[in-house]
């Protein structure tokens, strides 16, 4: 019975986090995200049921499409794989070490995250409709958990946002319009204190990946960088060294 559970838990995150790659490719091109059911990438035929298998279809069908045989974008398997993961690890952390508020901040950020890696790595953009809901779920997190400081918060996140309008309209393409709005939304989600240190990982990483892509593109440099893809991979690290660490003491 025990294995059971893990696998049933880790199948509804995976799902979960399919349904969130498919907002993150529809929603920039402006198609529902409820019609037409899921189909095919590369004949457009609609899928069955056992091709939504989240992880083992895509094991079975060796990572290729049933009805054409085309290869299957890898990103599938990853971020179900992470979906899965993030169940489980969220499974943990509310019956282990019970921090409710660790495993909504986990959810949260897995879920709009896979939604945002997939919009960012497609079109280098954030759509404006997800991040409403993103804002809101925030900032209706920080109201359930830390409602008595709501009223500081909201003045940290405001105060963020001067900070960063202002470094966006005085040096134009330093930074996103889809970034500024995701680190004020971080700043409810985390906190101002966490947020600044996501900033700084994420601006490492971003650094290092630029650095790195030279290299192997010979010199050539990368026109635009997926900031929020860094963002949000900083915020996962960082939620997971808080879940593994503070489970010790
Ligand atoms: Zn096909």
């Amino acid at each position: 019975m025990f294995l059971i559970n893990q696998v049933i838990i880790f199948t509804v995150g995976a799902s979960l986090a399919s349904f969130a790659v498919l907002v993150g490719m529809r929603v920039p091109a402006q198609a529902s995200v409820i019609f037409p059911r899921s189909y095919c990438d590369h004949c457009s035929q609609t899928l069955a049921v056992e091709d939504l298998v989240p992880v083992l279809s895509y094991f079975i069908n060796g990572g290729h499409s049933r009805c054409c045989r085309q290869p299957l974008s890898f990103l599938y398997f990853i971020f179900e794989f992470i979906g899965g993961s993030s169940a489980l690890i969220i499974y943990y952390i509310l019956v282990e070490s019970y921090r409710p508020e660790l495993a909504w901040q986990l959810l949260l950020t897995s879920f709009f995250g896979i939604i945002f890696t997939v919009s960012d790595l497609q079109t280098f953009t954030l759509p404006n409709s997800v991040m409403k809901f993103f804002l809101l779920f925030s900032f209706l997190y920080q109201l359930l958990f830390y409602g008595s400081d709501i009223g500081w918060t909201t003045l940290g996140s405001l105060g963020l946002f001067s900070v960063l309008l202002a470094l966006y309209i005085m040096k134009p393409g330093s930074l996103g319009a889809g970034d500024v709005k995701l680190m004020v939304v971080f700043s409810l989600l985390y906190g101002l204190t966490e947020t600044i240190l996501i900033v700084f990982l994420a601006s490492g990483l971003g650094i290092l990946f630029f650095i790195f892509s030279l290299v192997i593109r010979r010199g050539k440099s990368l026109k635009k960088l997926p900031f929020g893809v860094f963002l949000f991979f900083s915020a996962g690290v960082i939620l997971l060294l808080d879940s593994v660490f503070l489970s010790f003491f």
